[in-house]
């Protein structure tokens, strides 16, 4: 390759100098400026940084110190127009084609790069590779060719996109035409392909550390989340926080949840139409609105320096998605939280979907990357090294001193001798367990072992037969899952994940203990207030919520009137498929047992039976709803429905709410009748049809021996009666039937 004429021009003093007139920075970041030299010295060179590493000053620079135009490769069609405005407002002669632009402005930006008026011009991969682009780019005097987000190009990274294979063509076609490829996320494998795909072998290579030091790795057991995030939350102190969700529905409900218990927060989804989307990004760039839920089409571009806290509530399906996202976190190099809430109900979701790519070579590759992520989840060790290591890096410190694994273990190592007991015959108990049942469970299972359960699964193995059954009945479940947890952490036990759900299995250390019967000692956990609940499956749930739905629709109800989203979330949980099993999942009656529970159980069996999941045909008795009726749901109220509350607290009839508040009368019924299902006081009589046809449809009512379906008691009516009237009727029934005797 050619030498560059400009290289012996620039000195370290002018690089320094056209950073600090032309970009306003005082000193390079670490590499760029040996990127720089190495770019300006004619030569390929492959860059790999950590977002917000200040990629792409490494090739804006070099853009300005030569004389033709730098073509730059971004696969972000939809952020190339912001790079170039920021790029104008700074004097820089920048623009973009690509399909968003449309052709006139296109066809002006080509002709000023053919001009030499351009410095930069960004295109879209799929363009490269069109004869009468490639024309247009011989006609020019070509720099360089930088390829933001490189790791496209391979299909080992977590993103592959087709259409940068097309830079293959490009590359050929300007064989001296130094290429700069960039990348904030590349294994080895990845950078290897990277280089290989572009024949670039000869590229000097620039990787910078990946550690983001005022970061702090946490990983959390996936229970109770919703307090533990909120807990996060209440400490931003002023800055902001992006909690990632896996599904669209999932970052909408969790926003309302946090909405109603007084947090600004927004969700974002590719669902949004382009102007919700556009306004969430922007009311959180502005601090309007500091907390964003989300899925990942949130974050590409976002460069908002007083992120304090990135929280995955569902598992990422990679550690590279993983990194990213937490990357976006103290951009302003301030003290900044990463926490992962951890669930095996989410890698089994995960690899329900998984399951569903059709691509053998995909599928694995998926499988591999989530198994990597699970890893991470269930390290013992530092998660920094972890991460660093995944990404070719090595990390020598032995204690970070701020992930959770490191934060634990520099903590006073002597136990306060009030939390700790004597241990040995329990942990001589679990283990015999373990061994007892074959090493071939999960840690559930044994636990039901150890109490004494008579679950279907625990007499299905004949394990209610083994001496160990019932051996540690006094125990509570939580408490044997915690020792369980601490026996694995002092390695006597150990999970194998290799199978599709980790089974527990004894090491040799632990069988050494059992053998030479050492004593031994445990923090004794506190027991929780409530029963812990199980987690549920995230799949099922959507499955039995679009049920819910089907039915719903069929008899014209709001979907929570035939089971809340409490008692389908317990469901998904606990995999009742006996119908006494189902009674004692909350709000389940006797009532909504005979109407709607064959076909939830139907398809809470087709669903366990499919992936082999053991239903846990012992729920936890729900509180006894008072005097027997079924119990409210009492999940928190979203804005809208609390407004809708005011105003009818104010003594508003529904007419007037749904004027003032532009909503369909059907709609603020709907509100009402959730405002109702909550608990919320609220006096109805001023909403209610005047009496004497009150009266009468609640004869219908008796008479149609109906809860809540409204067709038969339209039936027994009048036409001049309405379903609006039947609803507001019904929606006091259900008001008497919630209130305490
Ligand atoms: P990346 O693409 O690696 O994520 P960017 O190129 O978007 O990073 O840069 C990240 C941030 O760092 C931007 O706000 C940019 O203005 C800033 N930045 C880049 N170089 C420097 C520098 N030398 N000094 C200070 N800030 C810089
Ligand atoms: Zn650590």
């Amino acid at each position: 390759m050619a030498a560059n004429p400009n290289e012996q021009r620039e000195s370290s003093e002018d690089l320094l100098s056209v950073l600090r007139s032309r970009f306003g920075h005082d000193r390079f970041l670490p590499l760029q400026e040996e990127i720089m030299r190495s770019v300006l010295a004619g030569k390929d060179a492959l860059a790999l940084m950590p977002t917000g590493g200040g990629k792409s000053l490494c090739y804006q620079l070099p853009a300005l110190c030569q004389e033709g135009v730098t073509l730059v490769v971004s696969p972000l069609i939809a952020l190339m127009k912001d790079q170039v405005d920021a790029l104008q407002a700074r004097g820089i002669a920048a623009d973009c084609v690509n399909s968003m632009m449309g052709p006139a402005h296109n066809r002006r930006a080509q002709m000023a790069a053919y001009n030499g008026q351009l410095d930069i011009l960004y295109v879209a991969p799929e363009r490269v590779a069109t004869p009468q682009f490639r024309d247009f780019l011989h006609a020019l005097k070509l720099d360089l060719i930088a390829i933001d987000e490189a790791h496209c190009i391979s299909e080992w990274g977590h993103d592959f996109r087709p259409d940068y294979r097309n830079l293959q063509a490009l590359r050929d076609n300007f064989p001296n035409v130094p290429v700069i490829a960039l990348t904030a996320t590349a294994t080895e494998r990845v950078r290897a392909d990277i280089l290989a795909q572009l024949r670039m072998t000869g590229a000097d290579r620039f990787v910078a550390s990946f550690n983001r030091p005022n970061l702090t790795y946490r990983v959390r057991p996936k229970r109770r989340t919703l307090e533990a995030l909120v807990a996060l939350l209440r400490d931003l102190n002023g800055g902001s926080a992006i909690v990632y969700c896996f599904t669209r529905q999932n970052t909408e409900s969790l926003a309302a949840e946090l909405a109603a218990r007084g947090f600004k927060a927004l969700p974002y989804h590719a669902g949004l139409e382009d102007e919700e989307r556009r306004e969430a990004q922007e009311r959180f760039l502005r601090d309007e609105t500091p907390i964003i839920v989300a899925t990942i089409a949130f974050g590409m571009g976002v460069d908002k320096p007083n992120v304090r806290l990135v929280a995955h509530y569902d598992l990422p399906k990679s550690i590279e998605g993983y990194f990213q996202e937490t990357g976006r976190a103290g951009r302003d190099g301030k003290p900044s939280q990463c926490v992962l809430f951890f669930s095996y109900g989410d890698k089994m979701s995960q690899e329900y979907f998984i399951d569903r790519i059709e691509d053998d070579a995909e599928r694995a590759h998926a499988r591999d990357k989530l198994s990597r992520m699970v890893a991470y989840g269930e390290a013992r060790s530092c998660r920094r090294a972890f991460l660093l290591d995944y990404f070719g890096e090595e990390w020598r410190d032995e204690n970070c001193r701020a992930c959770d694994v490191c934060l634990a273990a520099s903590e006073q190592p002597e136990q306060d001798d009030a939390h700790t007991y004597d241990a040995t015959e329990i942990a001589q108990k679990v283990l015999s367990a373990v061994i007892r049942t074959g090493e071939r469970f999960g840690a559930n299972h044994v636990v039901d072992v150890l109490r004494g359960s008579q679950a279907r699964r625990v007499r299905q193995f004949r394990h209610d037969t083994l001496p160990v059954h019932g051996i540690a009945r006094e125990f509570a479940k939580e408490e044997l899952q915690d020792i369980v947890d601490q026996l694995i952490d002092k390695a006597l036990l150990a999970r194998d994940t290799a199978s599709e759900y980790p089974t527990l299995y004894v090491t040799a250390a632990g069988r050494a203990f059992l053998k030479k019967r050492e004593t031994l000692t445990l923090v004794a956990s506190t027991p929780p207030q409530e029963n812990e609940p199980r987690e549920p499956d995230g799949v099922l749930f959507a499955k039995l919520r679009s049920l819910r739905y089907e039915i719903a629709m069929d008899l014209n109800v709001p979907p929570y009137v035939v089971f809340s989203d409490e008692s389908l979330r317990q469901m998904a949980a606990y995999f009742p498929t006996e119908s006494d099993a189902l009674l004692r999942i909350k709000g389940v009656g006797a009532h909504k047992l005979e109407q709607f529970g064959d076909r939830f159980i139907a398809a809470i069996r087709a669903y366990a039976e499919e992936h082999g999941i053991e239903s846990c045909n012992a729920v936890p008795a729900a509180e006894p709803p008072p005097s027997g009726k079924a119990a409210a749901y009492r999940g928190p109220l979203s804005q809208t429905h609390a407004r809708t509350l005011d105003l009818a607290r104010q003594g508003l009839g529904i007419d007037e709410i749904a004027a003032r508040r532009g909503l369909a009368l059907g709609t603020v019924i709907g509100h009402l009748e959730r405002i109702v299902e909550s608990g919320e006081v609220l006096e109805l009589t001023h909403v209610l049809p005047p009496e004497p046809r009150y009266a009468r449809i609640v004869e219908a009512f008796h008479a149609a021996n109906s809860d809540y379906l409204l067709a038969p008691v339209k039936e027994r009516l009048d036409d001049s009666f309405t379903y609006e009237e039947l609803r507001l009727a019904r929606l006091r029934l259900r008001q008497i039937q919630l209130e305490p005797n």
